[in-house]
């Protein structure tokens, strides 16, 4: 007898997703495979994986699309691991830039629509029966043209999506559907990416080595909320050393809220960088584990059993020795906490929002 949690199911070595991996079988199987599909879902969940993992499995000379398998011996299947399959054509923003070139999308001023993205997708493939799009970090593409001014792109990938070319594939990657252009969403089958579970993600760190430790890797898992990129930005000492420092304050029923808004201050203000974008995500880092501190303590309140490693587990209860605040207190906390982090997606400065953050947490 199968038991729950002891046969786990990887599909291309992508765990996590068997609901997605059914629904394209079904579409193969159907032969009602839809030419664009839009891929939804928190980043680090692994979309851009599975995109790959597909494009694998459509080429592989030895397996039928419908079975969606590849065997990875043959010569498709090493051209993709090489990275040089030609009927794969992958944009997303080159390292570091947060948008897509638009001339990787439609070819620079001397070459519109005879190079890039669109003009690539256009060609009949050269080996298999598909020419594969993967298109990461579609949700820029909105902002993009707003910002440059140049709807060129969108529009061409628009006239793309309308009338695609027989033989195209195209997977749109995005972490929210809900920046992009209405036609460009309602012309793609949306498939929605879950976040994985944590121990996934403790699992797939320790697996692909990118945590040696066992201890760590199960840390980070808990605090990665689903994604492996979170989980790996929260691997350095730094954040481990504030995690400790912060839970062990927020313990303390009788600290000071001077002493928290150095803690947090000191532990924004020592990113590596002084960008704008890495101190909000340090201020996060902070209201998140104020987050998980407070639920688990709202659990301990009402009875229910706690989550979370030792430290977090040590901390709630010492913090509940102490007579800590009953529920609907710790609900206002949450929310208080909650509307932090809304003030970071609306992108407030964060000099404003730490103090405003604590002095609320510290007043209710
Ligand atoms: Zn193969």
């Amino acid at each position: 007898m199968e038991r729950k949690g002891i046969c786990r199911v990887s599909w291309q070595g992508i765990e996590g997703h068997d609901p997605v991996v059914e629904r394209f079988r079904g579409w193969l199987r159907s032969g009602k495979l839809p030419s664009t599909f839009l891929f939804v879902g928190p980043r680090g969940s692994g979309k851009r994986s599975f995109a790959r993992q597909l494009a694998r499995c459509l080429h592989c000379e030895k397996y039928e699309d419908e079975k969606l398998d590849a065997c990875g011996e043959c010569a498709a299947c090493r051209q993709v691991d090489a990275g040089s399959h030609p009927d794969i054509v992958e944009v997303a923003p080159p390292d570091g830039k947060a948008v897509i070139p638009i001339e990787d999308l439609i070819g620079d001023r001397d070459h519109r629509m005879r190079e890039g993205f669109c003009y690539e997708l256009s060609l009949k493939p050269m080996y298999g029966r598909w020419r594969i799009g993967i298109l990461d970090d579609a949700d820029t593409l909105c902002s993009q043209a707003a910002r440059s001014n140049q709807f060129a792109a969108a529009n061409s990938l628009l006239k793309m999506l309308e009338e695609p070319p027989p033989q195209a594939l195209v997977i749109l990657i995005a972490e929210s559907d809900q920046q992009l252009i209405p036609t460009i969403r309602s012309r793609s089958q949306v498939v929605r990416f879950q976040p994985l579970d944590n121990e996934v993600v403790t699992r797939i760190l320790l697996e692909k080595q990118l945590v040696e430790d066992s201890q760590r890797a199960g840390l980070l898992g808990e605090c990665s909320q689903g994604s492996i990129a979170r989980a790996l930005e929260m691997n350095r000492d730094d954040f481990i050393e504030f995690r400790k420092s912060l839970f062990k304050s927020l313990a303390d029923g009788q600290s000071q809220l001077a002493d928290k808004i150095e803690l947090v201050s000191t532990y924004v203000e020592s990113g590596e960088s002084k960008e704008a974008s890495m101190r909000r995500r340090r201020t996060r880092d902070a209201i998140r584990l104020t987050l998980d501190f407070y639920q688990q303590l709202m659990r301990r309140q009402v009875g229910v059993e706690l989550q979370g490693d030792a430290l977090l587990r040590e901390v709630v209860e010492r913090r509940a020795q102490q007579g800590a605040p009953a529920a609907e207190e710790l609900a206002s906390r949450l929310d208080i906490c909650l509307a932090a982090e809304v003030d970071i997606l609306r992108n407030m400065n964060v000099a404003n929002i730490i103090p405003c953050w604590l002095e609320a947490l510290h007043g209710c």
